[in-house]
């Protein structure tokens, strides 16, 4: 089971006492549901489970119950129709643990919600004004908050009473200044249709950029660093002083890095290109970019375990593909060093950021000038705490740090609700 680290924002003592100190934190897909269940007195894990191929006929469901010691995950197989049928499934497993979702001491339920456009710069208590906004946003995040949507609406129908709170991805980076957050193009067309950089993963990266000044030793006002969260979806950003000050994804999360499906920065004129030359509509294109670009768009294969077994094997279209990534990686690191101007850290988190030692590797490779530099046996070490690979000379850290976006979500609805209480 992976170590989880104890919160870092110290909770006031009129909530410490409360009696209603769990969180249920959901973090909705498309096809899946990522929960947890945690105590907020200390952070602790109580439950974590995951539903993933929802709608097929292999549905599984992992649960974890992480009370009473020697607890085993079980797990259940079969089809699981839709999300609501996956959270009444959840809900069974935690009853059977005594963690059931009636319970007095569950406080709210916290949602993870992609895109919260200019309207939600802070963790929201979910009304039905709030519901429509974000269902306002899907235009600009429609992979994701359609999924966030229904499983809203599928904990409200269970929990009617209960706060639920949502924690968008984009209000980390609601402190980019204009000149990152706007695009060139005109001002009044882009205001009319709320059209700027949004940026997302934003639980990750201000946990990623706190846990880093922690594994420094410097309070995070004084250090500026480069978060590289490179998971299925990836995005860097730029944190001067836990401020972020710039991202590398959009309007939508389409922009930036090589993602596992997403083909990041592109020309816009190849979209029109399609059109006009391959008789593509704007769905056809937005599925192109979104679903069939990026890692499997190059090489047939999302998944960076599979992509480095191939490059062992010599396989020509997987080598391409890691290039690629890694030379978008690159420019990212670049520009963000030149964005900061002085550079403290230079983060890793996520799936292939957490795990995959060559990607690290091959990122910092030829940066010497720049003061960036891996150790080979540090890189290689597995381990699920923050570490720096870099050698402790470097001028500039590279580390790894796990990031914890149902921690910072947990922590996130608590603090309002108990707000709110107060
Ligand atoms: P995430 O979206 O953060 O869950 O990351 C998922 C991605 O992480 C997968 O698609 C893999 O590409 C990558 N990943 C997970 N484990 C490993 C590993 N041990 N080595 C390399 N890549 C990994």
């Amino acid at each position: 089971m992976t170590a989880h680290p104890s919160p870092t924002t110290a909770l006031p003592d009129e909530l410490r006492s409360a009696p209603a100190s769990r969180v249920l934190v959901l973090n909705s897909g498309s096809s899946s549901v990522k929960y947890q269940l945690l105590d907020m007195r200390d952070g602790s894990r109580l439950a974590v489970g995951l539903v993933e191929r929802i709608g097929e006929e292999t549905s599984r469901l992992v649960h974890t119950p992480l009370t009473g010691g020697g607890a085993e995950k079980r797990e259940r197989t079969g089809p699981i129709a839709d999300h609501d049928a996956a959270l009444k499934a959840v809900a069974e497993e935690l009853t059977q643990d005594g963690l059931g979702l009636d319970s007095p001491e569950l406080a709210a339920i916290g949602h993870r919600v992609v895109h919260g456009g200019l309207r939600f710069t802070a963790p929201t208590v979910i009304t039905d004004e709030v519901l429509a906004e974000i269902e306002r946003l899907v235009p600009v995040a429609p992979l994701h908050n359609p999924a966030n949507l229904t499983g809203i609406r599928t904990a409200q129908a269970l929990r009617p009473d209960l706060p639920q709170v949502a924690v968008f991805d984009t209000a980390f980076h609601t402190t980019m200044p204009e000149h990152a957050a706007r695009y060139a193009i005109d001002v009044e067309t882009a205001d009319a249709h709320r059209i700027r950089r949004y940026g997302f993963h934003g639980t990750s990266h201000a946990y990623v950029s706190r846990r880093t000044a922690e594994l420094l030793g410097r309070p995070l006002a004084e250090v500026n660093v480069i978060v590289l969260h490179l998971g299925n979806g990836a995005s860097a950003s730029a944190v001067a002083g836990g401020r972020c000050v710039d991202t590398s994804m959009g309007l939508t999360p389409l922009e930036g890095l090589v993602m596992g499906t997403r083909s990041g920065d592109i020309d816009p004129a190849v979209t029109f290109h399609l059109k006009r030359v391959a008789g593509m509509d704007e769905d056809e294109v937005d599925v192109l970019l979104n679903k069939k670009s990026g890692l499997v768009g190059l090489c047939g294969d999302n998944d960076m375990r599979e992509i480095r077994r191939r490059i062992e094997e010599g396989d020509e279209r997987a080598r391409l593909a890691f290039d690629i990534y890694i030379h978008r990686l690159k420019k990212y690191i670049g520009a963000y060093y030149a964005v900061l101007g002085r550079v403290d850290a230079v983060v890793f988190t996520a799936g292939v950021g957490e795990n995959a030692a060559p990607v690290r590797e091959a990122a910092i490779a030829g940066m010497e000038e720049l003061g960036l530099v891996v150790d080979a046996d540090l890189n290689a070490v597995r381990s699920d705490e923050p570490r720096f690979v870099s050698p402790d000379h470097a001028r500039v850290a590279v580390a790894v740090v796990p990031t914890d976006e149902e921690l910072e979500i947990a922590q996130q609805t608590f603090a309002l609700v108990g707000n709110a209480l107060s």
